[in-house]
């Protein structure tokens, strides 16, 4: 009988036990009084009984499976794709063929396993923010960036409806929409909590892969853009009206000057003395528009200082200016103070310091400029006895085309840009600029810098 590899154990099994239950029946009998010959017998019908239990067994096993023979093909394909099926129908076959299939099952595991991971890690990795909704509006999946975004839990549960998770009607609205249209849906949303943000989103429906009615929202943070935006229209509806107010005044001043040229020379005189005077103003205006365009758009150009000798170089032609208006202009500046950084620009960052504490200062004041090296930073300082700022006004002073009294910077000659280049010029620097002020004492701007230099800009 060619019987199937796991029925020969089987019946030794069987064989065994029948001899054992022989040899224990002929001891006992050894000792008793019931006839021996019918021991034998009893022992002689045991093995007959494991014979034909062992051909029973045999026969079962080695017949054809068809049904599972068929699961076991199903499950190949599904799990095994490109499996070679060898279409055993019996046992043996069958579980010969389950055996070779395990360790490509592991592999196929192990390959989906990290399938799944390599995505969820790029998931977290993503500076844009990415959701999954489920076809009835249930939030499946949200990466660390749209979690941080809309104020969500780490350990958020999958499945919850997107409305009742994020507070922000707008992105299911998007979400309902790119299901209905059948089509990508793109809009802005404003987040206040945790954070004011605003969101550009787009909504694109899953139509034709996975479950039906799935939709993945991808978000982008442009809070950025969209305050650069605002500032760059302010600055150039500022500039412009900046603009206008000195060349109306010419044009006015001109037309004066040419009635009055033949009636009335004193007059013509004193008009073009003004056409003079605001032709400077505008002057300064373009000056200071192009610095702050070009410390704005240029690379720093970064190089090691000595910044005493800077600060003699550009305070020297001020010397002049400051005796004429009896002004004394005294300088402590720390021997062998060096640092890193960009000399055109930190040259036009002191000499608009000093131009202000000039300008703001009055006869017989004071200004002192100073340079000091401490902890690995640089400390210069610009402070004057002259008029001083209120105390309301300081924390606007860095603005741009900011102020604090009109009339008074117009007759002095400031344009409002001057202390917007340097804040730039400082945190351009990686540094800082603060000021001190008392009405009527005076002034002490203090900019503080990392004497290594500006630290390397972050990668976008
Ligand atoms: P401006 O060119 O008009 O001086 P800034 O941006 O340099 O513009 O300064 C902004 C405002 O801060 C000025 O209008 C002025 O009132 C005030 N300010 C700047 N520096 C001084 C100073 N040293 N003393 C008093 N006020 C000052």
């Amino acid at each position: 009988m060619n019987l199937p590899k796991p029925v020969g154990p089987l019946l030794a099994g069987f064989l065994t036990l029948a001899l054992a239950a022989l040899i224990g029946f002929v001891a006992i009998a050894a000792g008793t009084s019931v006839p021996t010959g019918a021991l034998v017998a009893l022992g002689v019908a045991l093995v007959a009984v494991a014979l034909a239990l062992a051909a029973i067994t045999a026969r079962t096993l080695g017949r054809p499976l068809p049904g599972l023979a068929r699961s076991v093909d199903r499950l190949a394909r599904i799990a095994l794709p490109g499996w070679r099926w060898t279409h055993p129908n019996d046992l043996t076959g069958i579980a010969g063929e389950l055996g070779a299939m395990v360790p490509r099952l592991r592999d196929r595991l192990d390959e989906l396993t990290e399938e799944r991971d390599r995505a969820s890690q790029i998931l977290d990795a993503l500076a844009d923010g990415v959701l999954l909704l489920d076809g009835a509006g249930r939030l499946l999946v949200a990466n660390p960036s749209a979690r941080a975004w809309f104020g969500l839990p780490d350990d958020l549960r999958p499945g919850l409806p997107l409305r009742r998770v994020l507070g922000v009607a707008q992105v299911a609205d998007l979400a309902d929409e790119a299901v209905a249209r059948r089509a990508p849906v793109t809009g802005i949303v404003t987040v206040v909590l945790p954070e004011h943000r605003t969101l550009s989103l787009r909504a694109f429906p899953l139509a034709d892969r996975g479950p039906t009615g799935r939709i993945v929202v991808t978000l982008s943070d442009i809070t950025q853009r969209r305050r650069l935006e605002v500032l760059r229209r302010d600055f150039v509806a500022n500039a412009s009206h900046e603009l206008k107010t000195p060349v109306a005044a010419l044009r006015a001043l001109a037309e004066s000057l040419e009635s009055a040229i033949g009636d009335d020379p004193p007059a013509a005189r004193r008009f073009a003395a003004r056409v003079g005077r605001e032709a400077e103003r505008l002057e300064a205006l373009v000056r200071d528009l192009l610095d702050l365009s070009r410390v704005e758009g240029r690379a720093l150009d970064v190089e090691p200082l000595d910044l005493v000798g800077l600060v003699k170089e550009v305070a020297e032609p001020y010397g002049e200016r400051a005796e004429e208006r009896h002004i004394r202009l005294r300088t402590a500046l720390q021997a062998g103070t060096t640092m890193r950084g960009d000399r055109a620009q930190l040259g036009l960052l002191l000499s608009n310091l000093l131009d202000n504490a000039l300008r703001h200062t009055g006869s017989r004041g004071m200004i002192r400029v100073s340079v000091e090296a401490a902890d690995g930073t640089v400390v210069l300082q610009v402070a004057d006895t002259g008029e001083g700022i209120p105390t309301v006004e300081l924390p606007r002073v860095f603005e741009r085309f900011y102020r604090v009294d009109k009339a008074r910077t117009r007759r002095t000659g400031g344009t409002g840009l001057g202390l917007a280049i340097v804040r730039h010029v400082a945190e351009a620097h990686g540094g800082l600029v603060t000021v001190d002020s008392e009405v009527g004492k005076g002034s002490t701007f203090t900019v503080t810098l990392p004497a290594a230099g500006p630290p390397p800009l972050p990668t976008p």
